[in-house]
């Protein structure tokens, strides 16, 4: 009942602001030379139903009002926040981006400032609701859906932008997890479509980091994830803005990485010569081994222990009992 109240709000909020962004002088200037600035053509604009938010206090709250729409179903949106003065629209003068279920509905918003400041985060999304679980929804998922079916593999990348820019470019295999890292249900969720999973995360400390994070719980979930680093301080957005998209399907091509071999060079680049660090690092990924632990996979396991004992020059049954010592814990 809530959720269907929360989908019908959230549609009509969508209609408004790609209205506002198509069809106003505010929002032809703000937003929509914003995009096409930024290289987004008004196909993958109209596709995503992307929209524009005025800047104005209360543009949308009134609107939404004199529509009849409930004042605490409005503030269960996320789309308006109650003042002393009245509702106010909660993503004024930014660039909407409609969060889309598997099914297609809006099941929130993703919204951006247009031009970055130290004041306001760049981004703000919908507070968890009824139908906004964020653990839960992957962004983009709608529309890549056929593609990952057809090409038996998802790209995930960090951002909407990131989604946008490689649907444009007719990789539609792509969604986001929203900048934070993987979580089970997710995965999940992706393994309905394919077994293959490959992450493209920004070239930075904290996009390594989230993609090492969702490493073990992907193995758990049996999935195969290959890896691809982009250049320092990109993403794939900028890249293929940069460097065109047969440079980024070039890149990826030579720098996808199978995930737990990611791992080990990982630790051992931290290592360095230190016994210690060096020993701690097979067990961790001794461990990381283990977790791949379904009867069905075992050829993938030994295969990974053979791999792993040639890059270190370790003895392989050594490797082995490790792996199992983590089996049995
Ligand atoms: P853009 O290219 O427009 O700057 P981006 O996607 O490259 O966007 P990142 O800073 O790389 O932006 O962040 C990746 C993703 O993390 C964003 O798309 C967004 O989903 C989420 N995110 C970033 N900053 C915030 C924030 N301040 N609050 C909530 N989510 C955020
Ligand atoms: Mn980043
Ligand atoms: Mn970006
Ligand atoms: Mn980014």
């Amino acid at each position: 009942q809530v959720s269907d109240s929360l989908y019908i709000i959230n549609k009509f909020a969508q209609q408004f602001f790609t209205e506002v962004l198509f069809n106003t002088d505010e929002g032809n200037n703000a937003g929509l030379s914003y995009l096409k600035e930024r290289g987004f053509r008004e196909e993958i604009i109209k596709k995503f139903e992307l929209g524009y938010n005025p800047e104005a206090r209360d543009t949308f709250a009134k609107v939404a009002t004199n529509a009849q729409f409930n004042e605490s179903l409005l503030q269960k949106s996320g789309l308006v926040v109650a003042r002393e003065n009245g509702l106010q629209d909660n993503y004024r003068g930014r660039i909407i981006f409609p969060i889309h279920n598997q099914t297609g509905k809006i099941a929130g918003f993703g919204a951006r400032l247009i031009r970055n400041n130290d004041k306001a985060p760049k981004y703000i999304n919908t507070p968890e609701n009824e139908i906004y679980v964020k653990s839960k929804i992957l962004y983009g998922s709608y529309f890549a859906r056929q593609a990952i079916d057809k090409a038996d593999e998802c790209l995930l990348v960090e951002g909407y932008t990131d989604v946008l820019a490689l649907h444009q470019a007719g990789i539609e295999n792509a969604v986001a997890s929203g900048g934070t890292s993987l979580t089970p249900d997710q995965l999940r969720l992706i393994k309905k479509y394919t077994q293959n999973l490959t992450i493209l995360y920004d070239g930075d400390n904290a996009g390594i980091k989230a993609a090492l994070r969702g490493l073990d719980l992907a193995l758990e979930e049996g999935l195969n994830v290959q890896l691809v680093l982009l250049p320092n301080q990109e993403d794939p957005d900028s890249y293929i803005n940069k460097n065109g998209v047969a440079a980024f399907n070039a890149f990826i091509k030579e720098n996808k990485k199978d995930f737990i071999l990611f791992q080990l060079e990982h630790a051992l680049k931290d290592a360095g010569d230190d016994t210690n660090k060096r020993s701690h690092a097979v067990n961790q990924v001794a461990e990381t081994i283990s977790k791949i632990n379904k009867a069905e996979e075992f050829t993938k396991q030994q295969d990974y222990i053979h791999k792993t004992a040639q890059l270190l020059n370790i003895d392989e049954s050594g490797l082995h009992n490790l792996v199992n010592k983590y089996i049995r814990e």
